[in-house]
């Protein structure tokens, strides 16, 4: 039998394989455990339809240290959500309503982000804060177990990739299941590394690149003003950006 950890960041699973305690398992360890972003984001969902919607279906507004996006989810619904700079672990301290704290906090911001708060249900808003980690080096299996999805790879949801490494975690591990002749627990083992070494770089990329996209939203312009490293970068951010972005949003089979 084999036993795969698709349990999300906090995976019990993960902790039990690299022998971790397991009451440390889940959020209140993360600063063991994760990595903080910086950010805790809102999101919500309404009915609601732009004026633009026929020209963009999805908008990106940035800010000093907080931005807001929102797409298109069809049907004339609208997803959305809010970074703001919190520190981790504030919203049990936060007594506020989440909507008008979002309203003040983005209140000189444009009408269309103002439209789409009124036209959210208060209790659909919900807020998480953002951690990843480093990819693991150890490895995602172990015998017979193997991790999947945030389990292994926790990644910042920057370049909208986190889901989609899931997915395709789950398609290549089926195809190697698929393919297999299983005849003893030998052969399982040689399955969950087949599936891990096929799965492993990618996911790393995309762990390193989301990473990367969430910490220059706050760096942005230290980045961009420092007289050697800025023209480095914008160069390279110019060259390797579209080859990056072709290998990333390209399915993997
Ligand atoms: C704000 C935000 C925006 C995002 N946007 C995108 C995007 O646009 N595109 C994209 O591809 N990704 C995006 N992501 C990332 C994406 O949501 C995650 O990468 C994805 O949900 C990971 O899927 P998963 O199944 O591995 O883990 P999860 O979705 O975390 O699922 C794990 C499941 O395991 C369950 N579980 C945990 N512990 C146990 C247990 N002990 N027993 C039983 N069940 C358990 C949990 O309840 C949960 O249902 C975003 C993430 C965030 C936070």
């Amino acid at each position: 039998d084999i036993l795969v950890g698709a349990d999300g960041i906090w995976s019990a699973v993960r902790h039990q394989m690299f022998d971790l305690p397991m009451d440390e398992v889940g959020q209140l360890h993360a600063s063991k455990h994760a990595r903080y972003s910086g950010y805790t984001c809102f999101t919500g969902t309404c009915k609601h339809t732009p004026a633009d919607i026929k020209e963009v279906a999805y908008k990106v507004f940035l800010g000093q240290e907080q931005y807001f996006g929102c797409t298109d989810t069809g049907h004339g619904w609208q997803h959305w959500w809010a970074f703001l700079p919190d520190p981790p672990g504030s919203a049990s301290a936060d007594q506020e309503p989440m909507l008008g704290r979002l309203r003040k906090e983005f209140s000189e911001w444009s009408p269309e982000i103002h439209d789409l708060f009124d036209a959210t249900n208060p209790d659909v808003v919900k807020r998480r804060d953002l951690f990843d980690r480093l990819p693991l080096w150890k490895g995602w299996t172990d015998g017979a177990v193997a991790l999947m999805g945030d389990a292994a790879h926790p990644t910042m949801p920057n370049l909208g990739q986190g889901g989609a490494m899931a997915i395709e975690d789950a398609y290549i591990l089926g195809q190697e299941l698929e393919l297999a002749n299983i005849q003893n627990s030998n052969e399982i083992q040689k399955i969950l590394k087949s599936y891990e070494r096929r799965r492993f770089v990618r996911a790393s990329v995309a762990q390193f690149l989301s990473r990367n996209g969430s910490d220059l939203l706050v760096d942005w312009d230290k980045m961009r003003k420092n007289p050697i490293v800025g023209p480095i970068a914008m160069k390279s951010i110019n060259l390797f950006q579209p080859i990056t972005m072709d290998y990333l949003y390209s399915a993997d089979f």
